[in-house]
């Protein structure tokens, strides 16, 4: 017999397949049978073991193809937001400052740039600039000498010096307390609003979104938006009230450390059974497309 054809087996109910055209009658029970899913192997090896193994990924598949997943689920949310306390306890913002206004200049300098950077650049700054007025008596271009290697030295430079003339205008010279007023300043949007707002003033009236969180939330199937204040909105939805302002200083830790945007350390990560992303570098769960990088 030539390979690959196997004889045809008799029906077990003695007729062949399509002998007759006549419907089922409608007391005939049909059984449905589901489909097989290949599944990967849940079972979390010890790391030890987990590094020397080859890079495995299983069967690619979408979200929905997962009976009964839901990224959203709160047991889920729950279970990443305790790995993340357990693995970043003590998580705050990089940025030095010692005032709401010192927070506030900082995070506009830290915009394409590194926190790094920002810390070498703004004690010289507040030493040679002590107060919101001396900030906002000076020209722009006076500025940006002081800041330019932070990047993009003329629009940061006209922020900080339209800021704090805002400030000495409208508010009395003191960083104002919330979001509506914020945003009222130049150079601040909802990013820079919620960081001075969580971090200064320990108000969580909404999540920081910047690169690491945005990229860390789609991976993690959060959001499946790109825009930065539908990923906020989505996220104010999941993540309870309480851990807004640490959650998003624990993904940036995180994104800094392991969830890095080329080659995620995904054999290191804390979160990596629980974590399906299109671009993880090791699994030992399914892969879903729908969490893309
Ligand atoms: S498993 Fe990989 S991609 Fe997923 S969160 Fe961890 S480091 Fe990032």
């Amino acid at each position: 017999m030539p390979r690959g054809v196997t004889p045809r087996q008799p029906s077990r109910s003695g007729r062949q397949d399509k002998v007759s055209s006549r419907p089922l009658p409608t007391t005939v029970k049909v059984r449905r049978v589901a489909p097989v899913v290949k599944t990967a192997d849940k079972v979390v090896a010890p790391m030890a073991a987990r590094r020397a193994a080859p890079k495995k990924f299983a069967t690619k598949t979408t979200a929905a193809t997962v009976k009964g997943y839901n990224p959203l689920a709160r047991e889920r949310v729950g279970e990443i937001l305790k790995r993340l306390d357990e693995r970043y306890p003590r998580a705050t913002c990089a940025l030095h400052h010692k005032s709401a206004w010192e927070l506030l200049v900082a995070t506009i300098l830290s915009a394409q740039c590194t926190d790094a950077r920002v810390n070498m650049v703004t004690p010289v700054i507040f030493a040679k600039y002590p107060t919101v007025e001396a900030f906002a008596a000076l020209k722009p271009e006076g500025l940006e000498p002081d800041i330019r290697s932070t990047g993009f030295f003329r629009n940061k430079s006209k922020s900080v010096v339209g800021a704090a003339r805002k400030l000495m205008s409208d508010f009395g010279g003191q960083v104002p307390r919330t979001m509506d007023e914020l945003l009222q300043i130049p150079g601040v949007a909802r990013k820079t609003a919620n960081v001075v707002l969580g971090t200064w003033f320990k108000i969580a009236d909404g999540v920081v979104v910047d690169t690491h969180v945005q990229r860390i939330s789609r991976r993690l199937e959060l959001t499946k938006n790109d825009d930065p204040q539908k990923i906020e909105q989505d996220l104010m939805k999941v993540i309870p009230r309480d851990k807004w302002i640490i959650f998003a200083h624990q993904i940036i830790m995180h994104g800094r450390a392991l969830c890095i945007a080329r080659k995620p350390k995904c054999v290191d990560c804390p979160l990596e059974n629980l974590c399906h992303a299109a671009d993880k570098t090791w699994s030992t769960v399914e892969i879903h497309k729908s969490a893309k990088p």
